[in-house]
């Protein structure tokens, strides 16, 4: 069972990732793979890659609202006991993952970036101790939850233009009596160029050392006629605005190239940008772990090789 993301109008694109793995476990197990939407009954005609769609619908759904979540996804897996729960590794998936798991006794394995499923029992590889760790975590038994971290499967083996069907769950009584009301959506800013929306970024991180320096690296992004993306510490410096921000705490891009100049490859950046078709990093140091998801890297200085670029492409 995939527990469907969405924002009340959109069903989000980990939605499918985990739905093509589900897809694949399920037949693996001997089972079928079905997805659980709370929120808005009508968000099942983007589903279409769902067998079935157990739907729960009331108002307080449209938004996620964790004590309304956890009791309709308890009274979803309640009806269909599925075997294994998928939900993304994000903010409503790490919150709803610890609190399923304690009121439904399963366990739980979060930061997962791959799940396999060998005579009869799921294997999660997730990262442990930010990413420092890799660990294969059993959930052996009739039950578990794994959140898993965005990009980690391809989102097209759960895409589909089918009609799926929807079984409809009645919302628990406990919805018209919340402790908890949602007080306001804030929105992302806006108003800059969307970095998920590029087919090429040129990202830059703390190894560009200062604001000043920004100006090289935009030159090459002017050359390219792509925009600057960064890691964290550029924009907590102040020096690139929040919406160019890659990463957990920011945005997950796909671009058909990923250029990272002077970034170190923290597991927080590469759940950012570990989807990119191509990654090809610029780092000094070569012990640097971007270079272990990078298809191509070099250890010259940036200052030597970005103007160096600049100049070639400029010609
Ligand atoms: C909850 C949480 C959320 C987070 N969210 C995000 C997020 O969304 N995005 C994000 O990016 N980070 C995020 N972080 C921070 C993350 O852990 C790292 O601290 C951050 O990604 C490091 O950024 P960096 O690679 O630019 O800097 P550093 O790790 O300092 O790396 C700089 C790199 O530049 C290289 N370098 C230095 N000089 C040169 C040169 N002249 N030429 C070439 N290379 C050079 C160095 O060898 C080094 O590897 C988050 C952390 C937490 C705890």
């Amino acid at each position: 069972m995939v527990l469907a993301e969405h924002t009340g109008k959109q069903i989000s694109e980990a939605t499918y990732e985990l739905l093509g793995k589900a897809h694949e476990l399920a037949s693996a197990l001997g089972g079928v793979a079905e997805v659980a939407l709370l929120g808005p009954r009508d968000l099942a005609t983007q589903l279409g890659g769902a067998g079935v769609v157990i739907s729960v619908d009331h108002p307080v759904l449209a938004e996620y609202l964790p004590e309304a979540y956890e009791q309709a996804l308890l009274a979803v897996v309640a009806e269909r006991a599925p075997r294994l729960v998928l939900m993304s590794n994000a903010t409503a998936g790490l919150d709803l993952g610890a609190a399923l798991s304690v009121r439904w006794q399963a366990p739980l394995a979060a930061y997962v970036t791959d799940l396999t499923a060998e005579d009869g029992t799921v294997v999660a590889t997730a990262q442990i101790l930010g990413g420092k760790i890799v660990a294969e975590v059993a959930l052996p038994g009739e039950r578990g939850i794994a959140t898993v971290i965005g990009g980690a499967f391809p989102a097209a083996a759960g895409e589909g233009g089918g009609v799926p069907e929807v079984v409809d769950v009645a919302p628990p009584a406990g919805l018209d009596s919340l402790r908890m009301t949602l007080q306001q959506v804030v929105e992302p800013q806006g108003g800059d160029v969307d970095i998920t929306a590029a087919d090429v970024l040129v990202s830059v991180g703390r190894g560009i050392e200062s604001s000043d320096n920004l100006e090289l690296v935009a030159e090459l992004g002017d050359a390219l006629g792509v925009p600057l993306s960064a890691s964290r510490p550029v924009v907590d410096a102040g020096w690139l605005p929040k919406t160019r921000q890659v990463g957990k705490s920011g945005l997950k891009v796909k671009p058909k190239a990923y250029l990272a100049f002077g970034i170190s490859g923290a597991p927080e950046h590469l759940e950012g940008m570990r989807g990119a078709e191509l990654i090809i990093a610029c780092n000094t140091d070569p012990g640097a772990p971007i270079f272990n998801v990078a298809h191509y890297g070099t250890t010259v200085d940036l200052f030597d090789l970005v103007p160096a670029l600049t100049e070639r492409l400029s010609r």
